[in-house]
C-alpha cells in the first residue's frame, strides 16, 4: 500500500495503453495538465461533460462525454507524456496550488467547485499537509519531555483509535491503545454477517494519509476492510502500543494532578491502572448489539443470534426469521435467503433502499495500475470520489420552508427522489406487488441513511421469502407471534435489530472535574463541542462523538479525521500550556443549540423519523447537522479562547 503517488512507471507503452482503457478521462486530463504544467489540457476541446450517472447506477459515466476519436487522441498524448516520464526524459510538473486546483476541479466536473471545498480537497489529497497546523507546535511543546510528562490513552483500536495512534506516533507523543477485542478493526472486525460491507467507495472510505490503491472492489467487503485496518496498525508502526483484550472500566479525572486515571481489565482478567494526561474515546457508536425487548425472546428454542454476532450454521431446509429491515438486514438477506429453506422478514418500519446496479463492480486492473503508478492520478481520483459521493445529496436533505407538503418529503429534490425510489420498489418486487405499499416509508428519503441495494426487493420477491410487515407481540419456543395473532414457525431467528447507540461511551464510567459522571450528565442526550470535547471533562476527546454521524453520504473516516485534526490542535495547546484544557460551558451550549436547531430542518429531524439517531425527547443525538464541507470547516481551526485551563 502506498501513501503518495510514486513517480516510477513500470512496463512499456503497451502497459500504459492497456491501463488507460480503465481510467477516467477527465481525471487523466488533470494528470496531463499537472505533469506538463500546461493549461491546454484544461481548455476546449478537452472540456468534459457534467457528471451524470446512468439510471440505477452508483457510478457516473467515466468517459467525460468525449468522442471515441478524442479519447484516442488523449490516450496517445498520455502514452507519449507518461513514456517520457518513465524514460527519464521529462521531469514532473509540480502539484497544483489552491487556485489551479480549484480551477482544475471545476473544469473536470463541469460544475463550480467553491474555494472551501477546494481547500478541503487539497488536504484530503495531501497536496496540502494539514498536520503542519499542529505538529510543529506539539513537538516544540513536548520538547524533551518524557513518557511520564505527557502520555495519552486511547480506548479502542478501530478506525478512530488507529487514526489517532498514527498521528500521535507521527508527533512523537507517548501513548497506549487499550482494545477490548482480540484484534484491531472495531466494527469491521466484529461484523461478519454474509455480504457485510461498506456503502461508500473505498477510495474515499480510507484514511487520507494511508490510501490503498489495491482495493479489489469499489465497495469492499468485511474481510478486505478488516485486512486494511490490520495493515494500518503495521504501516503506522503502532502495533506494539496496542494492548488487546483489555476492556476499560473507568476513567477518572484527578484535578489535583490534572491527570486521568484509566482503570481496565487486562487479558488475564486483572484490574490495572494507567495514568494519562489525555484520554481519547475511540469506542465507536455501533458496537454494542441492541437485543429487542420482546416478550419471550429468551424462550426461543431454535438457534438465535444478533447480526453483529454472526454464527455460521447450515441453513439448508431451515425456516429462518429475520427481525429488522435496516442496513444490516438488507445486506445479509439475499445470501441468507439463498441458503435457507424459507425466510421470513419481520418489518416494523420500512427503510429507503437506493438502486445500485454496479454495487459489486470490481476495480478495473487499469485503474489499480494508475492508482499505484501514474503520477497524481490517485490524488485526482480521491478528489473526484469525494465530490461525487460526498455532499452532492446535501441540498436534498435541507428542508425548504416553501415546500408545501412536508408530510413525507422536505423539498422538491427530496420528493423527486421519493418518487424515483417508489418506482424502484415496484420494479424490484416484480410479481409481489402486494408488498409494495408496506415497503414505502412514510418518512422523507435520507430520514435514515439511504441503504445501498444489494438485491433487497428482488429477494423479497422470491417464492421462498415472506415479508411480514407487522409488529411482534412475543416470541415462543418455536417461533414469532405477530400483532395479528399469527404464529410464524421458525428454526432460526436472526436479530438484525441494530445497536445501543444512544448511550455513547457506556458502559465505561467516566468521572470529570468535581467527580461528576458523564453518563449522568448526558442521560440519553449526549452532546459535545464539535462532537469532541465536553465541559467538565478536561482533555477527554470523543471521536465519532455526539452529532458526528453522517446520513446524507460520505465516509465516517473523513469525519473522524476532521475530529483528529481538531484534537491534535487541542493537545498542542494543552502541552504548551502544561495544563489540561476544559471547553467553556457557554461555548458548548451555544454550539449545541445550533446543532439542534439545524437538525430540526434536516430530513432526519423530520417528525416521522423514529430511529437510533434520536433520543426519547426526539432530539437528534448521533447525526451531524453539517455537510461534510461544513464539518471540515467547524473542526479545522481550534480556537484557544473556547477553553479554560485546569492547572495543578
Ligand atoms: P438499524 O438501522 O438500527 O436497524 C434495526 C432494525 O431492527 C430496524 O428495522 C428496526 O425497526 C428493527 N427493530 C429493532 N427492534 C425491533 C423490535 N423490537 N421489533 C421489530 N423490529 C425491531 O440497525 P442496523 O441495520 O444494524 O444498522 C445500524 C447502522 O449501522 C446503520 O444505520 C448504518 O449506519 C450502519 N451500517 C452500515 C453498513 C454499511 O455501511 N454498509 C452496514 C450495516 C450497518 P425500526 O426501524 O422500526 O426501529
Amino acid at each position: 500500500m502506498t501513501q503518495m503517488t510514486p513517480s516510477f512507471l513500470p512496463g512499456d507503452d503497451e502497459t500504459l495503453r492497456t491501463a488507460l482503457r480503465d481510467v477516467n478521462t477527465p481525471n487523466l486530463l488533470l494528470v496531463l495538465a499537472t505533469i506538463t504544467g500546461e493549461d491546454d489540457w484544461l481548455k476546449a476541446p478537452f472540456l468534459p461533460a457534467p457528471i451524470v450517472a446512468p439510471e440505477g447506477s452508483l457510478f457516473p459515466d467515466d468517459s467525460g462525454g468525449f468522442s471515441e476519436a478524442l479519447v484516442a487522441q488523449i490516450h496517445e498524448a498520455a502514452i507519449r507524456i507518461l513514456g517520457e516520464v518513465r524514460d527519464g526524459r521529462r521531469t514532473l510538473g509540480t502539484a497544483p496550488d489552491l487556485e489551479r486546483f480549484q480551477r482544475m476541479l471545476s473544469i473536470s466536473t463541469a460544475e463550480p467547485v467553491d474555494l472551501g471545498t477546494a481547500k478541503m480537497l487539497m488536504e484530503e489529497t495531501r497536496f496540502t499537509d494539514r498536520d503542519i497546523q499542529w505538529q510543529p507546535a506539539l513537538e516544540m511543546a513536548l520538547g524533551k519531555r518524557t513518557h511520564s510528562d505527557f502520555h495519552v490513552v486511547i480506548v479502542g483500536a478501530g478506525m478512530s483509535g488507529l487514526g489517532t495512534a498514527a498521528k500521535l506516533k507521527q508527533a512523537g507523543v507517548s501513548f497506549t491503545v487499550l482494545e477490548k477485542n482480540d484484534a484491531v478493526g472495531g466494527t469491521w472486525y466484529e461484523n461478519r454477517y454474509p455480504d457485510c460491507g461498506v456503502d461508500t467507495p473505498n477510495h474515499f472510505y480510507s484514511y487520507s494519509f494511508h490510501r490503498n490503491p489495491g482495493w479489489s472492489g469499489y465497495f469492499s467487503k468485511r474481510d478486505e476492510l478488516h485486512a486494511y485496518f490490520e495493515d494500518c496498525a503495521d504501516a503506522f508502526g503502532v502495533r506494539d502500543r496496542i494492548q488487546l483484550n483489555c476492556s476499560v472500566q473507568k476513567m477518572v479525572f484527578d484535578a489535583s494532578s490534572s491527570r486521568w486515571r484509566v482503570v481496565y481489565r487486562d487479558e488475564t482478567g486483572q484490574i490495572q491502572e494507567l495514568e494519562a494526561h489525555a484520554v481519547v474515546s475511540a469506542v465507536g457508536q455501533l458496537n454494542r448489539p441492541a437485543m429487542p425487548e420482546i416478550e419471550g425472546l429468551a424462550s426461543f428454542e431454535g438457534k438465535m443470534w444478533h447480526s453483529a454476532r454472526w454464527q455460521e450454521e447450515d441453513l439448508a431446509g431451515k425456516r429462518v426469521g429475520v427481525i429488522g429491515t435496516g442496513c444490516s438486514s438488507v445486506q445479509l438477506l439475499p445470501k441468507t435467503a439463498e441458503r435457507a429453506g424459507h425466510t421470513t422478514v419481520f418489518q416494523r418500519t420500512p427503510h429507503w433502499v437506493a438502486p445500485a446496479r454496479d454495487y459489486y463492480k470490481p476495480v478495473e486492473p487499469g485503474l489499480i495500475w494508475a492508482l499505484k503508478h501514474m503520477p497524481y492520478y490517485a490524488e485526482f481520483h480521491r478528489a473526484r470520489m469525494i465530490l461525487v459521493f460526498g455532499d452532492r445529496s446535501w441540498p436534498a436533505v435541507v428542508s425548504d420552508p416553501d415546500w408545501l407538503d412536508q408530510s413525507v418529503s422536505v423539498n422538491e429534490a427530496n420528493h423527486v427522489m421519493r418518487e424515483t425510489l417508489i418506482g424502484f420498489i415496484r420494479e424490484g418486487l416484480g410479481p409481489k406487488q402486494n408488498y409494495a405499499e408496506a415497503c414505502i416509508p412514510d418518512f422523507p428519503v435520507w430520514g435514515k441513511r439511504l441503504i445501498v441495494d444489494n438485491g433487497w426487493y428482488e429477494t423479497l420477491a422470491r417464492e421462498d421469502v415472506s415479508l411480514v410487515p407487522r409488529g411482534i407481540t412475543r416470541v415462543t419456543a418455536t417461533g414469532v407471534v405477530t400483532d395479528d395473532g399469527a404464529h410464524h414457525d421458525l428454526d432460526i431467528l436472526i436479530l438484525a435489530t441494530g445497536f445501543k447507540s444512544n448511550e455513547l461511551l457506556s458502559p465505561i464510567e467516566i468521572e470529570g472535574l468535581e467527580g461528576q459522571s458523564l453518563a449522568d450528565l448526558w442521560g440519553d442526550a449526549a452532546n459535545a463541542y464539535k462532537g469532541t470535547v465536553v465541559p467538565g471533562f478536561p482533555n477527554l476527546f470523543c471521536l465519532y462523538g455526539p452529532n458526528t454521524n453522517i446520513v446524507h453520504g460520505g465516509s465516517i473516516i473523513y469525519q473522524i479525521e476532521c475530529q483528529i485534526h481538531y484534537m491534535m490542535q487541542c493537545l498542542a495547546l494543552s502541552a504548551s500550556e502544561e495544563a489540561a484544557i476544559n471547553v467553556r460551558g457557554a461555548v458548548n451550549s451555544d454550539y449545541n443549540r445550533e446543532v439542534q436547531a439545524l437538525s430540526r430542518q434536516l430530513a432526519w429531524g423530520h417528525p416521522n423519523v423514529e430511529s437510533w439517531y434520536k433520543n426519547q425527547a426526539g432530539q437528534v443525538v448521533n447525526n451531524s447537522p453539517f455537510s461534510l464541507q461544513q464539518f471540515w470547516e467547524e473542526t479545522h481551526d481550534m480556537d484557544p479562547t473556547d477553553f479554560e485551563f485546569v492547572e495543578v
